[in-house]
């Protein structure tokens, strides 16, 4: 198991910029979390999962743990990229609304992801995701 040490993105924005340079701004940060939101017609099971930053592989942008409710977007992402910033969280929104094997059938490698690339599941995520396109009214950079 890894160990995360999970910081409350509330926390993070409050520090200097100038040590969080990949942070997202926080309407970016609402933004995408509405687009989440919609997309899958509203919280997870869990609850309303905070956003929160850690160290991952390099490899790796985010994170959803079901039984802490929480995603983890990894502290080196390029978060200020807002459709990044959005499909990542919109993905991840995902695996806390679905669980972890809705693609048993479909993808029985990697039960936790869709085999179509142009799903918000695909385990890359998308190739394009519209939702994530437009410009919400909360964005402000990237
Ligand atoms: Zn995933």
């Amino acid at each position: 198991m890894t160990k995360i040490v999970a910081v409350l993105v509330v926390a993070l924005l409050a520090t200097p910029s100038s040590a969080l340079a990949t942070l997202p701004t926080n309407p970016n940060l609402v933004g995408a979390i509405r687009v989440a939101r919609h997309y899958w017609h509203g919280n997870p099971p869990c609850g309303n999962p905070p956003i929160t930053f850690a160290a991952m592989p390099p490899q790796r942008d985010g994170e959803a743990i079901p039984s802490a409710c929480v995603i983890v977007l990894s502290s080196a992402g390029d978060w200020p990229n807002y459709i990044d910033l959005c499909i990542t969280i919109t993905h991840e929104w995902g695996h806390l609304v679905l669980g972890m094997t809705p693609f048993t059938a479909s993808n029985p490698a990697d039960p936790a992801h869709s085999p179509d690339p142009y799903s918000i599941m695909y385990s890359a995520g998308p190739l394009i995701f519209a939702p994530c396109e437009a410009d919400p009214a909360g964005r402000s950079s990237g």
